[in-house]
């Protein structure tokens, strides 16, 4: 079965709210195996709302318009559907109870204005509203099936899963079930991992798809079967390929996080962490830190954001401040050192750069970070230039501290 998803609401395109229904409604439709097509956002016009529907009308069999519904004069998909199938809208008593029984449960009198959530497009069901004032309808015409919803996130979600998954599921085979499954890569830039996946990326069933975010790549395997069994094989099977090659980069699955993974790494291996920020301001230890049982391994995190700190906390040399710059690998590593003296942590790491947007020079631009990580008796810094804005550039720094750090526990194993 072939779905359109039609939203409406001018505040949609002014980009005064995030449209969260057409998540929600997407996944609900991926997990009901139905293939969503398209979707599209259109303006509260009566007008440009019967277009979208009357141009979903040749290529889906399920057409769901989202909002609209309200009792105000900019609420016209009722209209809208009418005029889109070229039917009349008749009142209609079950849908006038939805409205008024709202009303009469708080002892209010129903404003005149909701009257219009009475009528319904001729041949239209209505579709129960426990918690709101506007009723749902669902008009089948030739092949296709319209669903019109209400705009609150609430009232569209308890409105889909109490009509109209049971509608559908009693009325149409439901074709597969469709399973996502994301395999998480750090240490790896996107094209080195197509490369490694080149062949695998072409699969019909599973579908492999690379995507970048923020310092990470995710893999998202999704397979499509009529048994959901049939599905944990699939994705089995394309995992296993895909680790075959890229293992070592893999830290975690779905929504494991890279934190996370450390977490658990760290746990494993009863090592205990401290960290020295300068230029991320304490990100790397909200981080480590927002792991639930952080407190099993994470020792200290200081920010050491100015030169007396460093040398008064850290014991860095003034010399080497002086000489070096509070920006070198020299000052990264003694900031590891010196947080490993101050708590005798097993890791630990400092980390020192320049976030921006000004304090940059051509010997030391704006993104230039050392990463200095200290372990098993040994110290390795690690040289960065990140681009962006300073948000970018701290996350960032945060980010490849993580999976050097990462990187490093997972070679203990
Ligand atoms: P109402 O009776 O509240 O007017 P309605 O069915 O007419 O409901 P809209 O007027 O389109 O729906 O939207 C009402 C409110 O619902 C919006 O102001 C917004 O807060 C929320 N909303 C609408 N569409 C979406 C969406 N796609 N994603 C998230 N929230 C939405
Ligand atoms: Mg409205």
């Amino acid at each position: 079965m072939k779905a359109h998803l039609i939203f409406t609401g001018t505040e949609l395109l002014l980009g005064q709210i995030v449209n969260t229904n057409s998540q929600y409604l997407a996944r609900k439709l991926a997990d009901l195996g139905i293939d969503l097509y398209s979707m599209v956002t259109v303006g509260d016009n009566r007008r440009r709302i019967a277009e979208a529907i009357k141009s979903a009308k040749g290529k889906s069999e399920l057409v769901i318009i989202n909002g609209g519904l309200g009792p105000t004069e900019d609420d016209v998909t009722r209209e809208a559907l009418a005029e889109a199938l070229g039917v009349e809208l008749k009142e209609n008593l079950q849908a006038l109870e939805v409205s008024s029984r709202f009303f009469k449960r708080r002892g209010i009198e129903m404003p005149q204005a909701n009257l219009k959530q009475g009528l319904v497009p001729e041949g239209g069901l209505v579709l129960d509203n426990p918690i709101g004032t506007a009723p749902g309808i669902l008009l089948v015409q030739g092949e296709v099936t319209y669903v019109l919803l209400p705009g609150p996130p609430g009232e569209l979600k308890l409105m889909f899963e109490n009509e109209v998954i049971p509608y559908l599921k009693r009325t149409y085979h439901m074709g597969g079930q469709i399973k996502s499954r994301v395999l998480k890569v750090v240490g790896l830039g996107e094209p080195a991992v197509e490369e490694k996946v080149k062949d695998l990326i072409g699969s019909l069933n599973p579908t492999l798809a690379p995507t970048v975010n923020r310092g990470e790549v995710h893999l998202r395997m999704t397979a499509k079967s009529d048994d959901p069994a049939q599905n944990e094989v699939l994705l089995n099977e394309m995992e296993r390929k895909v680790r075959e090659r890229l293992n070592d980069y893999i830290f975690g699955v779905d929504d494991c996080t890279l934190e996370e993974a450390i977490g658990q790494e760290l746990t494993k291996l009863k090592y205990t962490i401290a960290v020295a920020e300068s230029c991320t301001g304490g990100l790397l230890a909200h981080r480590l830190t927002n792991v639930p049982g952080s407190s099993a391994y994470v020792q200290l995190g200081a920010v050491t954001y100015a030169n007396r700190w460093k040398t008064r906390l850290l014991h860095v040399g003034p010399e080497v401040l002086a000489a070096h710059g509070a920006v070198s690998p020299e000052t990264a590593q003694a900031m590891a050192v010196g947080i490993r003296e101050l708590t005798g942590a097993d890791i630990t790491i400092g980390i020192t750069g320049i976030a921006g947007p000004g304090g940059g020079s051509s010997a030391k631009p704006v993104g230039l970070v050392y990463i200095g990580l200290n372990y098993r008796g040994k110290v390795e810094v690690f040289k960065h230039e990140f681009s962006g804005d300073r948000e970018s550039i701290k996350y960032r720094s945060s980010q490849a501290a993580l999976t050097h750090l990462w990187q490093r526990l997972k070679s203990y194993q």
